[in-house]
């Protein structure tokens, strides 16, 4: 069993992936085919977003919407403490400060109530400048947006929507990568949209700000990349990446979409019946998450490990998203980012197991994990008895 399968994937859409390559190889357009515009303008219209200009993946496209914003040193830029790296690091790289804050135990995203108290106190201690929030569509689901931009509002807050999982799922009608002032998302091969290689894109409605992203991506460009009028970076996606691209979107526009949905429905309905011993995930009302990780809850770390290892042992892979909050990562050591409680981020740290999943992923795969799960549970009840 893989965890997240990219092999049955590439059978299914062989023809026509193998056809997109074919195309790139005999017109060897690999820098700035049309194929990238043509990606773009799909993913646009896809998310609604007014404007989307592609980059070489999704730390860029984090790191190019900063650049766009001129955020550096002296700046706050608040993250939610349970992400992947990145979120962090860009604004760290441009040399602002991130501020972590912690997260909800049900969705994993960002907590409006631990959000306001940070920017409240940064404020209070005056010495950082509050600029920016970056949401993270944690495993598939949007954040909170409704509660998040009242308070970006009321603090004169830009938000940057870091919706590398997060492609694919929406609030109501309203799509991940339009939520926020710009967004971004990741084409790692193992996201929601991923490519085969690196890979990402920035989404705003702003035409000044598109402007530039389009400039920074390219060498500062002004009439061409020849003309330079700023300092910029060399982050393009590749043509190739683009025309798979294209043929995933709209296999993830037919199927893939409803049937990850389908499958995490199932392991829904096959895991409650274990009750408080393993939480599934938690989709808000109105709110439809693209699913990138399915990841439950235990009750400690020690049940974490041993459901684990028992699962390894019976050749079912899983994955720990994440081992570690941000908060705790050396990187960060002495940059004076830690100005809130942090707890729900470090206890979910501790207890979350992601399970395999994707689109492909069959009923037979996946009776067999909750089955094997159930017989873990079992056993432990017998241990337990007998310690007792
Ligand atoms: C994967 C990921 C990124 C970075 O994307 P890359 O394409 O690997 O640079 C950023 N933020 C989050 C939340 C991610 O999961």
């Amino acid at each position: 069993m893989q965890f997240r399968d990219l092999q049955k994937q590439y059978e299914t859409l062989k023809p026509d992936i193998d056809q997109a390559i074919q195309q790139v190889l005999t017109k060897t357009d690999f820098i700035s085919g049309p194929q990238v515009t043509e990606l773009e303008a799909a993913l646009a219209a896809y998310t609604g977003a007014k404007h989307c200009v592609t980059c070489a993946n999704g730390t860029d496209a984090l790191t190019l919407a900063l650049m766009v914003w001129n955020i550096g040193a002296g700046d706050a830029v608040f993250v939610p403490d349970f992400t992947f790296f990145a979120s962090a690091e860009a604004p760290a790289y441009e040399g602002a400060t991130p501020i972590f804050v912690d997260v909800e135990e049900d969705t994993f995203n960002i907590s409006p109530a631990s959000l306001e108290k940070a920017i409240l106190r940064v404020k209070e201690e005056g010495k950082l400048n509050p600029k920016l929030i970056i949401t993270v569509d944690l495993f598939g689901q949007p954040s909170d947006y409704q509660a998040i931009r009242r308070i970006a509002q009321k603090h004169g807050l830009l938000i940057l929507e870091d919706g590398a999982q997060g492609f694919g799922g929406r609030i109501g009608e309203k799509k991940a990568c339009s939520f926020g002032d710009i967004s971004t998302t990741s084409f790692f091969p193992a996201k929601p949209l991923g490519c085969y290689g690196d890979g990402g894109a920035v989404f705003t409605e702003n035409d000044q700000w598109a402007e530039l992203l389009r400039s920074y991506r390219v060498h500062g460009k002004g009439a061409d990349k020849y003309d330079n009028v700023r300092i910029g970076m060399n982050s393009r996606l590749d043509t190739l990446q683009a025309a798979i691209l294209s043929v995933k979107l709209k296999a993830l526009r037919e199927y893939e979409l409803e049937n990850v949905n389908l499958a995490a429905d199932r392991y829904r309905k096959g895991l409650e019946n274990y009750g408080a011993r393993i939480k599934p995930p938690m989709v808000k009302k109105g709110f439809y998450s693209s699913w990138a990780q399915y990841s439950v809850l235990l009750e400690n770390e020690k049940r974490r490990d041993s459901l684990q290892s028992f699962l390894r042992e019976k050749g079912i892979p899983t994955m720990i998203y994440y081992r570690k909050p941000m908060s705790a990562q050396r990187a960060f050591c002495g940059m004076d980012c830690v100005k809130v409680d942090l707890s729900v981020s470090q206890s979910l740290c501790k207890r979350v197991l992601s399970l395999p999943l994707s689109p492909y992923i069959t009923v037979e795969e996946q009776d067999r994990v909750i089955d094997e799960i159930g017989t873990w549970i079992g056993q432990r009840g017998i241990e337990e008895m007998r310690q007792n």
